[in-house]
């Protein structure tokens, strides 16, 4: 479980993320979207404790990531847009070291080939990090997500770069993790991929909600019957300075 209350982030007098509540239950593949600059990615961060909020409250599995950050983080996974990886590690050394900090070792030596070889990596599993291409650097951080059990996923992104059998596999992983039970908060600019893989969407504008809930309750609030998300997104969007947030828990 994801819970978000009314997250604040400022950097110094620019407000990025403006009393953001979000709640992302398990079993559910909620979308995160939004414009440019909107503040997805700010959020995501905080929600994974890289960035402090400046006022709001954050809980991974009801462990709040400021104050019980261990325990929050044992359970949490965030693929970031951008991959930050350990360059002088080979491929494999790196699942393994991250498998390590988890102490989930176990995971790694029974599952640590699958998962590369899911990925496409295994032919590079002695390589270093350094050498692989954008897409490859991608896979290997969702690989990274996989190692330790993680049941909260935060995906920056991950759908840029990555090739379309990649792209199918990951979608597929998520799906998979959605059914397991797992808590996934994605967020994307591919509106037909959101369309398709979400079970909800929530859609910010100016670190503000603007509107929250499943396409046929957005279509509904909408006036927008039969139009797909990305028709809405870009009505709700542009209303954005004057709209009031559309809630649907
Ligand atoms: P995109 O879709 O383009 O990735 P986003 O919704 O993820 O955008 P953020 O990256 O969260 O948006 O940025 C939100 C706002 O905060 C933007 O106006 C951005 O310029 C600003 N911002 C982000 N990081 C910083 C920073 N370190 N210092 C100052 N402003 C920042």
């Amino acid at each position: 479980m994801l819970e978000v209350l009314r997250l604040v982030k400022q950097y110094k007098n620019f407000v990025a993320v403006n009393e953001l509540d979000m709640l992302v239950r398990p079993g559910e593949i909620v979308g995160l979207l939004g414009p440019n600059g909107a503040g997805k990615t700010t959020a995501m961060r905080c929600c994974a404790g890289i960035l402090k909020p400046t006022f709001g409250t954050i809980r991974i599995n009801g462990a709040d990531i400021q104050t019980d950050q261990a325990k929050a983080k044992a359970g949490l996974a965030f693929v970031p847009e951008v991959p930050s990886l350990y360059e002088l590690l080979t491929v494999q050394e790196h699942l393994k070291f991250i498998a390590m900090c988890f102490n989930r070792l176990d995971i790694f030596d029974q599952q640590g080939e699958a998962i590369l070889d899911r990925f496409h990596l295994l032919e590079k599993k002695n390589e270093l990090v350094a050498t692989l291409s954008k897409g490859m650097r991608q896979k290997l951080s969702v690989a990274c997500a996989l190692i330790h059990e993680a049941n909260v996923f935060l995906f920056d992104e991950p759908l840029i770069g990555v090739d379309p059998s990649g792209a199918r596999e990951l979608k597929e992983e998520i799906i998979r993790q959605r059914d397991a039970g797992g808590t996934i908060l994605i967020s994307t600019h591919l509106l037909d991929t959101a369309e398709k893989l979400c079970d909800r969407v929530l859609i910010v504008n100016k670190g503000k909600n603007i509107a929250e809930g499943t396409l046929a309750e957005l279509q509904s609030d909408t006036h927008m019957e039969g139009q797909s998300l990305e028709e809405v997104f870009l009505k709700l969007t542009k209303e954005g300075d004057e709209a009031t947030t559309i809630p649907h828990a």
